[in-house]
């Protein structure tokens, strides 16, 4: 048996490692693929990380774009944009919210909402407000200071900032500037009260008129039946004198209520000017020898198109208020020059000046308002009227004056607009 075993034993054995030949062989194979497998997969994974890597670059990329976009659109809309966190603190101030109330927005951002803006302030206006009780404003409006202390009206809203899921932020609020609509509107409500006005006041002129001419017969008919030497004549001269007063204001009413209507013609402005100023002086200045005029006329030839019967009523009203305002006498400067500044057709510039009493800043802030006056018996139509004559001709009033030292008013208008 022993032999016989121990040959079956080699034999065996040789097999034996044959067969774990074959079944390392085959685990080996098995192996290899397993790890070519697992390369794969490593491969893959690694691929797709990549692609999820570069999904979110790309993602990162385009969040930081939206957020510059949206960035863009705040600093360039016209409304300020003004956000508060939680605690009340400012984290947002746009430029137009810069420009509208005149802080920077390094100086407000960070701090808090009242330090900055709490003088004067209508707390139940502002985004503090609603974030406190949650309720929104809508388009409302308000009155603010800005940095320099002036109070400007702004149109607002308000609105709760929340986050996707939903939690508390802060508020935000937006705002523009109403100065120049509130503006319009004042200027729409005075023209159509002037325009009712006119209406009235061509219906009482018309009516005040008849009778005023009346009067008037009837005092000339007594000034003469009385003869030279009454002492009643100093009664029938009052009469005259406020028939006059009467007419005039009635004759001013009727022009500044009319609206302008051009009758452009070409006119040679310096004679039309040296003419205007020689009625003037017989007409105006006969009872006053303490003022006279001055002409500071330009060489060259000064060929214009306007209206000559309104400009006339331009010149006479300024000069009529020069003379007014010189009670201790004096010198007008009338000056005229052309020059090329405007286009290339020119302009013509007229300045009247006067030595007189000047105005003070409550005149010169009403100036060009109708039925103001600081005259006794003045009808507050003068400068209006000029206003009105001037900028139907395109052109522009500029008035200087210091009380007490006189006052220039300069005329300026396009030598050729029609
Ligand atoms: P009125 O002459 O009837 O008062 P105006 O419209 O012509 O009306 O002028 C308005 C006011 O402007 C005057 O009452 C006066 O106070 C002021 N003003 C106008 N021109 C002058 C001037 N040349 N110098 C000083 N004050 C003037
Ligand atoms: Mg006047």
């Amino acid at each position: 048996m022993e032999p016989k075993k121990s040959s079956k034993t080699s034999l065996d054995k040789i097999s034996d490692f044959a067969d774990s030949f074959s079944y390392f062989s085959k685990i080996t194979k098995k192996l290899q693929s397993a790890y070519q497998e697992i390369e794969k997969k490593f491969e893959d994974l690694n691929l797709k990380l990549e692609q999820t890597n570069n999904q979110l670059r790309q993602s990162l990329i385009e969040k930081d774009r939206l957020s510059n976009y949206l960035n863009n659109i705040l600093e360039s809309i016209n409304s300020g944009v003004l956000a508060i966190k939680k605690d009340g603190k400012i984290n947002l101030f746009n430029r137009a919210a810069e420009e509208i109330l005149g802080y920077g927005s390094k100086e407000v951002l960070g701090k808090d909402y009242l330090e900055v803006f709490g003088q004067g302030l209508e707390i139940e206006k502002t985004p503090l407000h609603t974030l406190n009780t949650k309720r929104v404003h809508l388009n409302q409006e308000k009155e603010v200071f800005t940095k320099s202390r002036k109070k400007i009206p702004l149109g607002f809203s308000t609105s709760l900032l929340t986050d996707a899921d939903g939690n508390l932020l802060g508020a935000v609020e937006t705002f523009f500037d109403l100065s120049h609509i509130k503006r319009l509107e004042e200027e729409i409500t005075r023209v159509k009260t002037l325009a009712a006005l006119g209406e009235m006041a061509a219906t009482v002129a018309h009516e005040v008129r008849n009778p005023l001419g009346g009067i008037s017969g009837f005092a000339d008919i007594l000034e003469k039946d009385l003869g030279p030497d009454d002492p009643r004549q100093r009664w029938v001269k009052k009469i005259i004198q406020g028939v006059e007063i009467l007419n005039r204001l009635v004759i001013n009413l009727l022009d500044y209520t009319r609206v302008v209507k051009l009758s452009p013609c070409k006119v040679d402005f310096k004679k039309f000017l040296d003419d205007t100023l020689n009625f003037f002086q017989m007409d105006n200045l006969s009872k006053r020898e303490d003022v006279s005029i001055i002409r500071n006329f330009e060489k060259k030839d000064l060929v214009c198109k306007i209206d000559p019967e309104q400009f006339r009523q331009v010149v006479l009203n300024l000069l009529r208020n020069s003379v007014q305002a010189m009670p201790r006498g004096g010198e007008i400067e009338v000056s005229v020059l052309s020059s090329l500044s405007k286009n290339q057709e020119g302009e013509v510039i007229l300045k009247i000046t006067d030595p007189g009493v000047g105005m003070d800043k409550k005149t010169k802030e009403k100036l060009y308002m109708p039925f103001f006056t600081t005259k006794e018996g003045g009808t507050g139509l003068g400068l209006a009227t000029v206003k009105k004559i001037v900028e139907a001709h395109r052109g522009e009033v500029q008035i200087k004056s210091t009380e007490g030292r006189g006052t220039e008013v300069q005329i300026s208008f396009p030598k050729s607009l029609f």
